[in-house]
């Protein structure tokens, strides 16, 4: 069953305990981050009448609860704190943790990233889709030379055709990045399925799998231009 399909009477739907649905989309599956309250700032996301200003908002509330999910497999260090009473066992999460946001719309999602994990290191990729061919072509790259012992979170709302995000994973992967995972607030099946092609072992989170993508490479129903949306253009 969807998880958007309302459970028939004396039919639960099988969650686990963390609120999240894993749904086998071929090949690999898929993490959509099931929890009321990102529901609640995606639907506020959708709605066609929500300002920019509530929008940059809406997303970064959305963005911080999806991290908190999409970094559960993060690595930590055992490390050892003194509380003013004793000495107790912790963690510290690595340092080399790389957030790297797809241009324009990504950025919504950087500042609230950085809020969780402040010691990220920050890359950027610009990527501009032909609305002819659909093809994202690169204007901007700023990447550190070698992340290949980086943690790294590309961020990018809306997961779509797939080509933006192949994009971004090629640039990564020419520098050496192995240890990639994708959050996008809205995907579609059909780009799901190009990135996981090429990239077998990526995980991917995301709020909702939508229906389809329309002739413009528009997910219906989508929120729209998440970038415009973002920035009133
Ligand atoms: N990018 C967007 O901002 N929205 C879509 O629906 C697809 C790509």
């Amino acid at each position: 069953m969807s998880p958007f399909e309302s459970p028939r009477a004396g039919h639960k739907p099988r969650m686990n305990r963390r609120r999240t649905i894993t749904i086998p989309v071929s090949p690999q599956p898929v993490t959509v981050i099931d929890h009321p309250l990102v529901h609640h700032h995606l639907t506020r996301l959708r709605d066609a009448r929500t300002s920019p200003e509530e929008f940059r908002r809406g997303l970064a509330q959305a963005t911080a609860l999806m991290l908190y999910e999409a970094t559960r497999s993060f690595a930590c260090r055992a490390v050892q704190v003194r509380t003013p009473l004793a000495k107790v066992r912790g963690v510290r999460l690595g340092d080399d943790i790389l957030l790297v946001p797809v241009l324009r719309a990504g950025l919504g999602m950087l500042e609230p990233a950085l809020q969780l994990i402040p010691h990220a290191r920050v890359g950027f990729i610009g990527l501009e889709r032909d609305h002819q061919t659909l093809r994202a072509s690169l204007y901007h790259k700023s990447l550190p030379a070698d992340v290949g012992s980086s943690e790294i979170v590309l961020i990018d709302p809306m997961l779509a055709t797939g080509g933006s995000a192949l994009a971004a994973l090629d640039l990564l992967r020419e520098r050496g990045g192995r240890r990639m995972r994708l959050v996008s607030l809205v995907a579609a099946a059909e780009g799901i399925t190009r990135v996981q092609r090429r990239y077998p072992g990526l995980l991917i989170f995301t709020a909702a799998i939508d229906a389809e993508l329309n002739r413009h490479g528009y997910i219906v129903p989508g929120l729209g231009d998440a970038g415009d949306r973002l920035f009133g253009v």
